[in-house]
């Protein structure tokens, strides 16, 4: 079974590379790729303790960028993790977040649900670990202000509830194109989740090399459209459950969503006529 979507402690995942992969091969996973929120942190030691397990391992990132004001997440696959262009713009995209917490949690301050962040923010850039609004969300519970994760969205992190910060954002073709030029492949992520059908033709322009068609968010009915998007298209197809980790909030457990194997093999061979 393959799983192109999977986090770790690098992003907002509950699990270490190395615990991830112990579970992935528990799973009966056999293919996988680590896709962590702007940061490739998570990668080198997923693929050294994936090689231990006999699994195959894929370098990969979930890359954000803004469109028409909404986030959007482009997958990257098959990427130079150590591409210096990407190292920086990567840094860069985390110190946004960073900030972007600092804001939150201010905001969070000022409507009266104070919390602790310090824990949160310690934590050197060096690291290369992408913060983000499932940590906030978690010290909301933690302190007592939410039920759980969901609710803590729900309450004050979502677009339009009082706490939530708009992102600096980065346009899609940036995106993609950082993603080209540290030899990998992009991949337009849980579309069904974004509501940016309309601009897929402007995304493909743009370089777009896939859709990832198989989510544990998409409906029957998104799953059989974005098949059809991909042929009509001329793209590939990926997928994985997005798993977040035991306890993480998520429904979608490892080996929930896999992709199949003739589209990971259409994959793996573009990527081999990328590099070559
Ligand atoms: P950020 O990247 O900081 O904007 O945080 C976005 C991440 O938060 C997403 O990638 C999801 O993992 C998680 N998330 C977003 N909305 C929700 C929600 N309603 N419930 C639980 N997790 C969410
Ligand atoms: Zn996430
Ligand atoms: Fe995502
Ligand atoms: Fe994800």
């Amino acid at each position: 079974m393959i799983d192109l979507h999977l986090h770790t402690t690098a992003s907002d995942g509950l699990s270490t590379p190395d615990a991830l992969v112990r579970e992935a091969a528990a799973a009966g996973l056999r293919t996988i790729a680590v896709t962590d929120h702007d940061t490739v942190a998570g990668v080198t030691a997923a693929a050294a303790a994936a090689m231990r397990a006999g699994l195959t391992s894929v370098p990969g990132i979930e890359m954000t960028a803004s469109a028409a004001g909404r986030d959007l997440h482009i997958l990257g696959y098959y990427l130079d993790i150590d591409d210096v262009g990407l190292l920086a713009f990567l840094a860069a995209r985390r110190d946004e977040r960073r900030a972007r917490v600092v804001a939150i949690g201010e905001r969070l301050r000022a409507i009266g649900a104070p919390v602790d962040l310090a824990s949160i923010l310690d934590v050197p850039a060096a690291s290369g670990r992408a913060l983000g609004r499932p940590a906030v969300a978690r010290a909301l519970v933690a302190a007592g202000f939410a039920a759980d994760i969901s609710d803590a969205f729900h309450r004050y992190l979502a677009e339009g509830r009082p706490a939530f910060v708009v992102r600096p954002g980065v346009p899609p073709a940036d995106v993609i194109t950082r993603i080209h030029d540290a030899g990998g492949l992009a991949s337009l992520a849980h579309p069904g989740k974004m509501h940016v059908d309309t601009l897929v033709p402007a995304f493909v322009a743009a370089g777009l090399d896939a859709i990832e068609v198989y989510h544990p968010d998409h409906t029957p009915d998104d799953t059989a459209r974005y098949l059809a998007m991909a042929h009509a298209h001329g793209l590939l197809v990926t997928g994985g459950s997005d798993y977040h980790g035991p306890g993480s909030g998520r429904t979608s457990g490892l080996g929930s969503v896999t992709l199949p194997a003739d589209a990971f093999a259409a994959l793996e061979t573009r990527a081999g006529a990328v590099r070559s």
